[in-house]
């Protein structure tokens, strides 16, 4: 019998333990196990060597080998990256459909790899936005560590990203760096000139030659104004004169930023990063002719561009499916995908899930080449499984998110209001779940996840977190599986 086998044998015999069967790992003469120890998630570490002996835990000798129980910490996840390469994150370089996932509990990674194991799809797993720190009170190093175990628990040595997302400023950029992020999403929106996109006749010449510098004006005059662009498959962008001057007006700040951080942040960081820019969250979709000029003046600044999120018409609201004319949609992305193509990078779609309508359009167009980013799916899928197993949960849940979603409103951009979310007084508990399938209390219990997870009762203690969590730990192979449904159904849609 191999000594691990032998040392869980061993332990049984005090305590109930179940070990993740695809968890144990061997490297440096120490192997490695994650189990659920008295119901209770740990890492076991068995062995004599170097290794064995740095992970901190509570160490049991059986007289044959050293066994320590340790906690799934932060500082037990960063040796381990050390001793298992395949569970520290690493750049995308190379692959040509990748997935932002993200995991806001710190549970969901398990039924991604579940999902994604064997198909050619590079999974960006840790994934979050300083917003989201903020609303869950996480760090990047939680985050990580969360991938981190859900990889060494699943086996998975497919490699993962872990991306710093909608990053505003040179502080979070480098907290992103510090904690070991491979892949930094820069939000240029701060320097985004929204008002200049409405700008026409006498106003726009105005603005133009009052607020761009005489030497950018001219710079950019030869290379763009006027200019019919032809791209290296044949597609032909036109930058008519005007349309120049508002693009220089609505993105050259944003295009001098992302620059800047560019080269002083990522650049000579030490490592493989990539590097994406978004221009997503500006309230006009971004024109063909905007985003060939963006992706233009990073490259002549020296960007090395990893992919490019422009805003995309119709609507990408949170939790539901998309909102628009489809074929539009289809003639514009096609134009984006092809101005990737001529740069070298793969086009973003982010506020990526549940956009079934025009997931074939995204895998048809791009054969196949983009980075799709989902955001807090996997959050929703949680809560199906509370409604289901935690009824009485679930109802004070969804009357509290009801009760905020006003305030919540304020963080995201949705349709729903609270009259409009199904009133949940007269359903049955079984019906519960089934809210999980209705676009407005999808919207509802996806925008207020922040202020569920932090609201706490009078006498100080939350509210619903603990209880949250307690169900969703109780109920973890099904939320692995809601999870591999629900993101199957986005593979199986862009024909992956
Ligand atoms: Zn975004």
């Amino acid at each position: 019998m191999e000594a691990w086998k032998k040392a869980v044998k061993f332990l049984s015999k005090t305590l109930d333990i179940r070990v993740y069967p695809d968890s144990v790992h061997t490297a440096d003469g120490c192997t490695c196990l994650i189990a659920k120890v008295s119901g209770k998630k740990t890492f076991l570490a068995m062995g004599k060597g170097a290794a064995f002996s740095r992970f901190e835990g509570r160490e049991t000798d059986t007289g044959f080998t050293g066994i320590k129980l340790c906690s799934l910490s932060n500082k037990n996840s960063e040796i381990a990256r050390e001793i298992f390469p395949f569970a520290a994150p690493v750049s995308s370089r190379g692959k040509k459909i990748t997935l932002g996932l993200g995991d806001r509990l710190g549970m969901a990674s398990p039924g991604h790899i579940r999902l994604l194991k064997g198909k050619p799809v590079f999974p960006v797993l840790a994934q979050q936005s300083i917003r989201e720190l903020n609303l869950t009170g996480k760090k990047y190093e939680d985050v990580l560590a969360a991938a981190t175990w859900a990889v060494i628990q699943e086996g998975y040595t497919g490699g993962y990203g872990a991306d710093g997302d909608h990053l505003k400023t040179p502080e979070e950029i480098q907290m992103a760096l510090d904690a070991g992020f491979t892949m930094i999403t820069l939000d240029c929106s701060d320097h985004i000139d929204n008002d200049a996109a409405s700008l026409d006749g006498n106003e726009l010449e105005k603005a133009y030659f009052q607020r761009v510098e005489k030497e950018d004006r001219s710079l950019l005059e030869k290379k763009y104004a006027g200019k019919s662009v032809e791209l290296k498959d044949g597609t032909v962008i036109n930058i008519g004169k005007d349309e120049f001057r508002r693009t220089v007006l609505v993105y050259l700040k944003a295009v001098l930023f992302a620059g800047k951080m560019y080269n002083e942040k990522i650049k000579g960081c030490g490592r493989d990063v990539d590097f994406e820019m978004s221009i997503d969250e500006t309230l006009t979709p971004t024109a063909p002719a905007a985003h060939y000029f963006v992706a233009s003046e990073l490259t002549s600044h020296g960007v090395e561009i990893s992919t490019i999120a422009p805003r995309f018409c119709g609507e990408f609201q949170k939790g539901i499916d998309y909102r628009g004319d489809k074929q539009l949609f289809k003639g514009e992305f096609t134009q984006h995908f092809s101005i990737a193509e001529h740069f070298g990078y793969r086009i973003s779609v982010h506020s990526g899930s549940d956009k079934f309508t025009i997931f074939p359009v995204v895998g048809d167009t791009t054969g196949g080449k983009y980075h799709l980013k989902t955001a807090g799916t996997n959050w929703l899928e949680a809560v199906r499984v509370i409604a289901g197993k935690n009824p009485d949960l679930y109802r004070r849940m969804h009357r509290f998110a009801v009760e905020n979603l006003a305030e919540a409103k304020k963080y995201y951009h949705i349709y729903t209001t609270p009259e409009i979310v199904p009133d949940i007084e007269n359903l049955s508990d079984e019906e519960l779940p089934s809210l999980m399938d209705i676009d407005e209390s999808r919207q509802a219990l996806h925008v207020t996840y922040g202020l569920i997870l932090q609201h706490k009762d009078s006498s100080g203690k939350p509210e619903f977190r603990d209880e949250f969590f307690k169900t969703l730990e109780e109920n973890e192979d099904e939320y692995c599986q809601v999870l591999e449904k629900h993101i199957g159904k986005h593979l199986e849609l862009l024909g992956v």
